[in-house]
């Protein structure tokens, strides 16, 4: 009898659970189908100390074209007014630059932070009021403000870049990442959701609408870490045919052993060693890059960045057309879920459509010919030569790896926060790499043992009381 009991009460408690456990993902669900799309509200501004001659070009900020901004010809307050309850904000500038938000409860938040140009802020309650602040030289292109609900896809939120990139990537342009990688954004960011970083080696800021398009084009393709895009090389036309000299063969080395150190990839991804098309500074991208692999280990050469970053083991590096060690990545029957099932290969030419403003020059994405891009070398290995035929990037790549050399730390910490930057360090990644559970799986496991505890200690106290009573 009494087992009976304990059963019927065992299997009311699993129901209860498992009735606990399901809901979420089923309510979950559900809240998604109803989650209504969050409307765009539409935005009136007010300013201080802008001479009326400067005043004109402001209204290009609410107009959400992004051919249009607003040149800052001093540190300009901004004022808005929404006309709907606004539950996020979503700005969009021509080239970074640190700027504030300020919230009517006096929070402030920082915009521009690593170098962010599409920057969205999830605000923690509904606003119809926000102000900012943005400095002289700073190009505003849209603000956009939403209320509650699921957002446009076009609404960028990106990470930071990554502390540790599985895969980096190295363009020397905005477009030459699908043109001459093929699917590898798409596959093993979007798809696979790996810590994927692209370096771009130029910048574009003379040229903003490029900013725009390689943005977009990321956030399509499914790359959610901020790209590194830096100040030091500017895209010109003299770099098509010497980018040695108007660059200087040094600083690029310097910048890429910074870049190797402060990303410590496992594998990497960059141009032809001729350039695809001969473009000079794609040759001086792929050239410095193989000088860089054989000096960044050692920490006495460009010191600065081995004391910041430390020094991880990079295991491979391939060169897109390299003679040696050769692979054909074949992007265009590599079926993508998270794509609708569209093949690398076409989400590449998607995402190198985007890039309108290079239409002109003709550049595409081909699995043929002699600039194919499904044709890699594997110029640099710690991990031996690659099983022919396999066409893997990631073949004997080591996942657990650990730091070489460790960074220095700037100033003396305590024991705790030693400890704390260790277990950041190495941790996330190993976990990130393990076989995922779900996490229902492991809501249920952990109930059923709570289960199983209760069920055996209400049946010892029945046994006790059996004792007792007999
Ligand atoms: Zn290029």
């Amino acid at each position: 009898m009494k087992k009976k009991i304990l059963k019927a009460a065992f299997l009311l408690m699993i129901a209860a659970c498992a009735a606990c456990a399901f809901p979420m993902a089923v309510s979950a669900s559900s809240a998604d189908n109803a989650n209504p799309e969050a409307e765009r509200a539409s935005l009136r501004y007010s300013y201080e100390n802008i001479p009326n001659e400067e005043t004109g070009r402001l209204k290009f900020i609410t107009d959400g074209d992004k051919e249009t901004f607003y040149k800052a010809a001093r540190d300009i307050h901004l004022k808005f007014t929404a006309s709907v309850p606004v539950k996020s904000l979503y700005f969009m500038f021509e080239k970074p630059c640190k700027w504030k938000l300020t919230l009517p409860d006096g929070t402030v938040k920082q915009g521009g932070e690593n170098e962010f140009m599409h920057e969205y802020f999830s605000l923690e309650s509904e606003v119809t009021e926000f102000e900012i602040d943005i400095p002289q030289d700073s190009w505003l292109t849209d603000v956009f403000a939403f209320s509650d609900g699921a957002l446009p896809d076009w609404v960028q939120i990106w990470q930071p870049p990554c502390e540790r990139a599985d895969l980096l990537v190295l363009p020397t342009h905005a477009d030459d990442e699908y043109a001459w990688f093929g699917g590898a954004l798409p596959y093993y960011a979007g798809e696979l959701g790996y810590n994927v970083q692209v370096v771009y080696l130029t910048n574009h800021f003379n040229n903003t609408i490029r900013n725009h398009e390689l943005l977009n084009a990321l956030w399509y393709v499914g790359v959610r870490n901020y790209p590194l895009i830096t100040d030091r090389f500017l895209d010109t036309m003299d770099t098509r045919e010497d980018a040695e000299s108007v660059f200087g063969r040094e600083n690029v080395l310097e910048f890429q052993v910074e870049i190797l150190r402060r990303f410590a990839p496992r594998v990497i991804l960059a141009h032809d060693i001729n350039g695809e098309y001969g473009h000079a500074a794609h040759i001086l991208n792929a050239s410095t890059l193989l000088d860089a692999l054989e000096i960044y280990e050692n920490p006495e050469i460009y010191p600065e960045s081995a004391k910041k970053y430390g020094i991880y083991k990079i295991q491979k590096c391939y060169l897109h057309l390299w003679p040696k060690n050769t692979i054909v990545v074949p992007w265009g029957t590599m079926f993508l879920s998270k794509f609708g099932g569209k093949s690398s290969l076409k989400v590449a030419i998607k995402g190198l459509a985007f890039h309108k403003s290079q239409e002109q020059y003709g550049i595409v994405a081909r699995d043929w010919g002699k600039k194919d891009c499904r044709k890699f070398g594997l110029a640099y290995t710690t991990v031996g030569p690659d099983t022919n035929g396999l066409n893997d990037l990631f073949e004997h790549v080591d996942f657990n790896d650990s730091i070489e050399i460790p960074p220095e730390p700037s100033e003396p910490v305590s024991v705790v926060s030693q400890t704390d930057v260790s277990s950041q360090s190495i941790t996330p990644e190993n976990v990130k790499k393990q076989p995922r559970i779900p996490v229902w799986v492991i809501i249920l496991a952990v109930i059923l043992v709570l289960v199983n505890a209760t069920a055996l200690i209400f049946a010892g106290s029945l046994k006790k009381q059996d004792v007792k009573q007999g």
